[in-house]
């Protein structure tokens, strides 16, 4: 049986078993079986910074001039945006039609407390690291891509036979990760299963039931995106059939359904990108991490919807001006995002300060957002993924 059967098999016994066990079972389950799926998680995580940072350093390397990697950088941006801005118009069509809320009556002051969201140009100035090594530690993913490509443009220029040295022993340790990642993969099926559990007893029928219209305007918006737009982005210019994409994805979509972290998906990402999609090494460590970072679109479908429903609960009629600052905020808010759990309810502030949606609107989606965001990362991770397809197809032509 392969791996995402196995993770999918989890995943179904851990709905069965949490609805069953329900807030009742909930201390036992903290207690017993939380804590093995965190010990997944971070196994995942102690690869993320060697992984990126070697493999980005060798990719650097491998794709020899600065001339090239800015045409990529810039073509990957690019793409990233424009996805970005079709996703949240795609979470207004779908909200437009569902119009979630619509009978639900919000009361005064339940206003939630979330972090304040980050100016963009606050965004720029974190990307720059002082100290690489904090960054590291931190596992600040935009810090340490700037540094690799600066140490790989570095040994370029260095060149002969102590670059060689340093190339042969980065590819060395970008080898060893990708092993440990199949390591920790082989524990997936428990872990996913250990992470599930809390979050569905938790999260009962009597938590998601008033609020299911915005979860299936989430999940509606999320599956459209990804056959219209992932689906033709890989057949068209990525030159992958969308069943090959999607079965080869499974495995990164199941661990970032489960994880919703779009930074702890990133190693299984590379690995299906270079395994099962045939990407090469060098654009998958470029473009990989760097969506991991700044593209959201899930994230995106989430604004479009949840600034619809919020509106609908207030009884707000958004006028055409402000649904147009909202995919421009949206945008730059998804770029902000960090690829953590629960990061988009902060972003969501600032979309929602942009045109004046109370703030108090917050609350009601805080509810269910883990819910939101076992969607929101899913997409964000397949729209990474279907950008690089993209990418490695059209350089293969350049
Ligand atoms: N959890 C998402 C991710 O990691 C970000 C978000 O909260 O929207 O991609």
């Amino acid at each position: 049986m392969n791996l995402s059967v196995k993770i999918l098999i989890s995943l179904v016994l851990s709905v069965v078993v949490g609805l069953m066990a329900g807030v009742d079972g909930l201390p036992f389950i903290k207690w017993w079986i939380a804590p093995v799926g965190t010990i997944f998680i971070n196994l995942i995580k102690m690869v993320i910074v060697p992984i990126v940072f070697t493999s980005l350093v060798v990719g650097m390397t491998s794709l020899g001039d600065l001339k090239k990697l800015g045409r990529i950088g810039i073509k990957t941006i690019f793409i990233y945006l424009f996805t970005t801005a079709i996703a949240i118009m795609i979470g207004f069509i779908v909200a437009g039609v569902i119009h979630p809320g619509i009978g639900l009556e919000m009361t005064a002051g339940e206003a939630v407390k979330v972090k304040e969201a980050p100016s963009i140009m606050q965004v720029f100035v974190a990307m720059v690291p002082t100290n690489p090594i904090a960054s590291m530690a931190k596992a600040d993913i935009l810090p340490i891509i700037i540094f690799a490509l600066f140490v790989g443009v570095g040994i370029l220029q260095v060149g002969g036979k102590k670059s060689q040295l340093l190339i042969d022993w980065f590819d060395a340790a970008a080898e060893v990760s990708y092993k440990i990642i199949n390591m920790v993969m082989q524990f997936a099926p428990i872990g996913v299963f250990c992470l599930l559990l809390p979050v569905v007893a938790e999260n009962g029928p009597k938590v998601l039931l008033p609020l299911l219209s915005v979860i299936a305007c989430m999940a509606f918006g999320s599956v459209i995106h990804a056959v219209a737009v992932y689906s033709s982005m890989a057949r068209i210019w990525g030159n992958t059939s969308p069943l090959k994409f999607f079965r080869g994805m499974s495995e990164a979509i199941l661990i970032a359904f489960t994880t919703c972290s779009s930074a702890a998906t990133l190693p299984i990402n590379m690995k299906n990108c270079q395994e099962k999609l045939g990407c090469s090494r060098d654009i998958t460590s470029f473009v990989l991490p760097l969506g991991a970072t700044i593209n959201m679109d899930g994230t995106a479908i989430y604004m479009g919807v949840c600034s619809l429903f919020i509106a609908n609960v207030y009884g707000i009629d958004l006028t055409m001006a402000q649904m147009g600052m909202i995919i421009l905020t949206g945008t730059l808010a998804s770029i902000g995002t960090a690829g953590v759990p629960g990061a988009g309810l902060i972003m969501l502030s600032m979309v929602l300060l942009s045109v004046g949606l109370p703030m108090e609107g917050l609350a009601l989606v805080a509810g269910i957002d883990r819910i939101l965001d076992m969607f929101r990362t899913t997409v964000n991770i397949t729209g990474d993924a279907a950008v690089t397809c993209v990418i490695n197809e059209t350089e293969k032509q350049a």
